[in-house]
């Protein structure tokens, strides 16, 4: 195969027009042509990385296999690929910074002056390139995050400028930007997009290829005046039109010939038709579902839409492969109680418990547990979920009143959740909790086990609690069980509760793994689950 080539993608006019969906979707299209890809987000903000930020601020974060805690759109580059990413596909420019001084302290720089150019773009293109050395991929895609003009994204528009200038066309760049409608006049606008690439060309790069978000078709006229204002040959002016469901969008770009305008520019091979034939029985089953499920989220988070992400994602996959649709309805944890949960939870066909960290909305968590256990209501608990159940075991069924996680009340009488032996040691916050993914071994006679039917499984991780060894017969005894435990630690990653049709907490984050190509086999047994509770 010929050498790697760098698809960059940028955003012009505003935030939020999805340069993710953008650039997954070019990676779906060129994996499903049989080409090696990999994807990578450049991030201008000075936080190493998001783990220590709060999801008001970025939406979830996401962690990858070798647990790196990294931007949302991780996940959906995973999703729709089905490619695993790594630490080296999340670049901050905290991190750039970070190595770059650290460099200069160890004398690296032999007495050089410091500067944004070179250091900083070099440090910048050598991340990028990283990922190419591998050998491993035709393609690499590098989304810059922001948009272009931004005074943070400078060093990496240059570093952009630079790579093509070395690289021709090995190299391209796809600039996506907003056409809005202005319903006044009834007409779409150009401007925007002009001044928008006018922006990236001050900084000296040339967009090769126009991906224009737009919630109206785009005429010939206006593609011809776009190709014209923003020096690019009207093949390359893509429209990009609001879609019912993300997962149309790989579609869209087929048909208006995104990843050929790709190949043709990096003079790779385009014979051969993309083969999308699964991702259109997905898409298929998506939309013609024969009835729909309710499952409710429990969280602190509700009201933000992206804070879920991976796990809203996963509830698609497994209503999908399941034949229904999944109605998400979200409850915020805080406004939970004993007194209201039968009220607001007792129409639903499944609860799941969200991940979290501190105090707030915990007792709400645990009420609503409590409804889904002794109503026999699925229930799935993941991380801090599975926490609180365990919780709610001791305190309800157990009598271990005041039963808690050292994490909120380092005083309580039983502490049946409490801090992993390796975090004690730890002082610093990012990085430093138990991350990505590790072995877990699943008990043959245990109703998780044919969901994966394997023993030996692998799951993603980010949490410093864990559930206390001390407490184990006892929990075991009254019927909450660990069926699948980390051997080397000894650390219990899944209990399920007999008697109760569905009731499961995992330690891991099963959404983190859940991809178009494999839903994850929890979700869709839980929504299998969800599905039989409604039939009854
Ligand atoms: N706060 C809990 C812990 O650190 C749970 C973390 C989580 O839900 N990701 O163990």
């Amino acid at each position: 195969m010929s050498k790697t080539k760098f698809i960059f993608v940028t955003g012009g006019v505003t935030s939020s027009l999805g340069k993710g969906i953008i650039s997954s979707s070019i990676a779906k299209l060129l994996v499903a042509r049989g080409f090696s890809v990999t994807i990578q987000k450049l991030d201008p903000y000075i936080n190493i990385d998001p783990g220590t930020l709060n999801p008001y601020e970025h939406g979830e974060c996401f962690v990858t296999e070798d647990g790196a805690e990294t931007d949302l759109d991780l996940g959906h580059y995973e999703r729709f690929s089905n490619v695993p990413t790594s630490q080296a596909n999340n670049v901050t420019t905290g991190v750039i910074y970070q190595s770059v001084i650290t460099k200069e302290r160890q004398g690296e720089y032999l007495g050089e002056t410091v500067q944004v150019i070179p250091h900083i773009t070099d440090e910048i293109k050598y991340r990028i390139k990283l990922l190419a050395n591998r050998g491993e991929y035709d393609f690499i895609i590098t989304e810059i995050g922001g948009t272009v003009g931004d005074i943070e994204s400078l060093p990496f528009i240059e570093a952009v400028r630079q790579m093509r200038w070395e690289l021709g066309s090995d190299c391209v760049v796809v600039h996506l930007t907003l056409i809005p409608y202005l319903a006044a006049a009834g007409e779409l606008k150009t401007k925007p997009t002009q001044h928008s690439v006018k922006t990236l060309l001050e900084s000296g790069v040339q967009p090769d290829i126009i991906v224009c978000r737009t919630e109206k078709h785009l005429s010939e006229g206006i593609r011809n005046k776009i190709a014209l204002f923003c020096n690019v040959s009207p093949s390359s002016v893509i429209e990009s039109i609001d879609a019912e469901s993300i997962y149309d969008v790989p579609i869209l770009m087929r048909e208006e010939n995104l990843d050929l305008e790709i190949l043709k520019k990096t003079n790779m091979p385009y014979d051969q038709d993309p083969d999308l034939t699964d991702w259109e029985q997905f898409l298929y089953a998506l939309k013609h579902p024969s009835c729909e499920v309710n499952i409710g989220l429990v969280g602190k988070y509700v009201e933000l839409k992206d804070a879920y992400k991976s796990i809203n994602e996963s509830f698609i996959h497994a209503g999908t492969s399941n034949g229904v649709k999944v109605r998400v309805q979200t409850f915020h944890s805080e406004f939970l109680d004993d007194s209201n949960v039968a009220e607001k939870l007792g129409k639903l066909d499944g609860i799941l418990v969200a991940p979290g960290f501190g105090e707030r909305g915990i007792e709400g968590k645990i009420a609503a547990i409590k409804f889904a256990r002794e109503n026999k209501i699925p229930f799935f608990g993941i991380c801090l979920g599975m926490q609180c159940a365990v919780i709610e075991f001791g305190r309800n069924v157990l009598g271990l009143k005041g039963a808690h996680s050292t994490e909120f009340n380092k005083a309580t009488p039983y502490p049946v959740i409490d801090m992993m032996e390796m975090q004690k040691k730890i002082s610093g916050l990012g990085g430093t909790m138990r991350l990505g993914s590790y072995p877990c071994k699943l008990v043959r006679d245990s109703k998780v086990f044919p969901f994966y039917n394997q023993e030996n499984i692998n799951e993603r991780h980010r949490h410093r609690f864990e559930f206390n060894n001390d407490y184990l017969e006892t929990y075991t005894n009254a019927g909450m069980k660990p069926v699948g435990v980390n051997q080397k630690d000894n650390l219990v990653e899944i209990i399920e509760l007999e008697n109760h049709p569905w009731f499961v907490g995992v330690q891991f984050h099963p959404e983190y793994k859940s991809t178009v190509a494999r839903p994850h086999p929890l979700f869709v047994n839980f929504v299998k689950a969800a599905k039989d509770y409604a039939d009854k």
